[in-house]
């Protein structure tokens, strides 16, 4: 590792020299080095390090807006899947409370939720994580620098430290994982300054209190759906629709659930300006888009769920080339993950048209690495990826939408099979199932091949993984037919699927 002099010309004149005479040698510091930290970054240098490459990983975290920090492991571990399945479970064991009563369980006194005990150990679970995440590195001798990077040339990246010390690093590959940050509409008053982002949420020490969520996506919905289940007052604002690009049937359910839970949604609106009043509330001004009424009310806390920016700010991808996608400012890249320059690639978040997720990132990462050490060519496969928004009715899902298959195939080359059912555990306490609801989208003609499958009710995401693997492998309507169910389980009314919505029969199951 070369030292960066700190003068100008100097550092010009250093670098200059290295760069000659690793172009004359092909010798690097290291065969591979990571710019990000997050699923994607640790999981490909992990996998290259096993592979016998010298690598080194750059993680560093700038601070939201608000000022909340975090450790390794990037979004997933700090600020998002791990800390929200954490906080939704917290929500989904406030209903298993009121549902115990009815079987039988004694409990005294008035349920109520403590914000503090609950972030105080997720909090603990997460710092676990990052350190966890230290000693595998250490474990598998890849080298850890917690500096920002930025890219030099196509085998020299750049590091700098919080304090402003520079570090200069040659690679024979750079892989860039830097993800994304949460959006902020910075047109709206008030908004940075008073709101919320995902950045903070899971960071606060104490309630947000009654909360504003402007956002519809998956963010949004789910946020929304741990803070009314802890609760707390919740209100979505929706500018559209919700959960754009998803089954908009499906959609739909998830909303009916959450408005019958309690989530308050104020559908059609757009917020205006955020100011903050002398008592301490932050009093938001809306329009009405259907009426084009103007309102306000005001509440403890304003999240911001509208979307993630890709982080290349700091990377200086400009400078060397690197193509950029000009509407979303993600890098655009090859199926091989390879950017527009040489010896440059990058995946994950960060990566054009890539899903946001934190199992691609990191089978992409795994990938890349094995392919860069020469051991493997294979490609990530980026079709048939399974998804679950994890609202209290959650929500899970692979393949086309039914509006997507009707695109594709027309209205009538789809078959969509479907079912209203009851979970058996929502019986005996009296829950209402008026979305639990499944759906089996086939080709017509044939085999009728799945097209997708979609499923509303509780563990969506354990139920769905399972399916994914079928649907990989070309599953068909009758091989989900073959398949013996477990019973009593809400998985099997995927196996028994048997009224079409064309038929307009009644979806509802009944008996075993
Ligand atoms: P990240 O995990 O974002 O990692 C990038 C890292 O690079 C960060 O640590 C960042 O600080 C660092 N970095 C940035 N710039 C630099 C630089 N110049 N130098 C050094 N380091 C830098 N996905 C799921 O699959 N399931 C879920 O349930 C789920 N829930 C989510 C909930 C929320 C609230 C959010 C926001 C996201 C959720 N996601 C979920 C998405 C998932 O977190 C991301 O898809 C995943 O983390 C992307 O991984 P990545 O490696 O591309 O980037
Ligand atoms: P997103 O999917 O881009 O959705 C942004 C939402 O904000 C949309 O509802 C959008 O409405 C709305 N919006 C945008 N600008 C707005 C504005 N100025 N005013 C009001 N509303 C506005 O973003 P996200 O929810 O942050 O999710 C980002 C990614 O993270 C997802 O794609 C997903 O892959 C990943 N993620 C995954 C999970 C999971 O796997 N369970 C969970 C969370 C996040 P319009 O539809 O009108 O544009």
């Amino acid at each position: 590792m070369a030292a960066l002099c700190r003068g100008k010309h100097r550092w010009k004149r250093t670098n200059c020299l290295h760069v000659l005479t690793r172009n004359l040698t092909g010798n690097y510091d290291y065969d591979l080095v990571v710019i990000g930290g997050g699923s994607g970054g640790l999981a490909c240098s992990k996998e290259a390090a096993q592979l016998g490459q010298k690598v080194a990983v750059l993680d560093y975290v700038e601070p939201s807006v608000k000022g909340t920090k975090w450790g390794l492991g990037g979004t997933c571990v700090n600020v998002g899947c791990i800390p929200k399945k954490l906080m939704h479970q917290a929500a989904l064991l406030g209903t298993a409370v009121k549902d115990a009563q009815k079987y039988g369980w004694q409990i005294s006194g008035p349920i109520c939720h403590d914000w503090a005990t609950m972030a105080e150990a997720i909090q603990n679970h997460v710092r676990s994580l990052n350190w966890g995440h230290r000693v595998q590195l250490q474990d598998k001798k890849v080298k850890y620098l917690n500096i920002k990077g930025s890219l030099v040339d196509e085998h020299t990246v750049k590091g700098q430290t919080k304090a402003g010390k520079e570090t200069i690093l040659t690679a024979k590959n750079i892989v860039i994982a830097t993800g994304g940050r949460p959006n902020y509409p910075t047109q709206i008053p008030g908004a940075m300054e008073h709101g919320l982002t995902s950045d903070d949420i899971f960071w606060l020490k104490k309630s947000p209190g009654k909360t504003l969520v402007v956002g519809a996506s998956y963010v949004a919905l789910e946020c929304a759906g741990f803070l009314t289940g802890v609760g707390l007052d919740t209100t979505v604002m929706v500018r559209s629709i919700a959960l754009r690009g998803f089954d908009q049937q499906m959609a739909g359910l998830v909303t009916d659930y959450m408005d019958a839970y309690g989530t308050k949604f104020a559908w059609k609106c757009v917020p205006k300006s955020v100011d903050k009043l002398s008592s301490g509330a932050l009093q938001v001004t809306w329009t009405d888009t259907h009426t084009g009424n103007e309102h306000k009310d005001t509440y403890d806390s304003v999240l911001w769920a509208v979307g993630r920016a890709p982080e290349t700010k700091a990377l200086g991808l400009d400078k060397l080339g690197v193509q950029l996608k000009r509407e979303t400012g993600k890098i655009i890249l090859g199926s091989d993950e390879s950017t527009s320059v040489p010896n440059i690639y990058a995946f994950g978040d960060i990566g054009e048209g890539r899903p946001e997720l934190t199992p691609t990132a990191i089978k992409a990462g795994k990938l890349l690495a094995r392919r860069l050490a020469g051991h493997s060519t294979e490609l990530m496969n980026y079709d048939n990826v399974p998804t679950t928004v994890f609202t209290p009715l959650e929500y899970g899902c692979v393949g086309l939408s039914e509006e997507e298959a009707e695109k594709r195939h027309g209205k009538d080359g789809i078959e969509v099979y479907h079912a209203f059912y009851k979970p058996l555990e929502f019986t005996v306490a009296e829950r209402d199932a008026s979305q639990c609801y499944l759906k089996v989208v086939c080709e017509r003609a044939g085999e009728q091949k799945i097209l997708g499958l979609h499923f509303t009710g509780p563990n969506a995401g354990e139920v769905t993984q399972g399916f994914a693997m079928g649907f990989q492998c070309g599953a068909t309507y009758s091989h989900l037919l073959q398949t013996v169910g477990i019973h009593p389980t809400c998985a099997e009314e995927l196996t028994k699927v048997s009224i079409t919505k064309r038929s307009g029969l009644d979806a509802t199951v009944t008996g075993c």
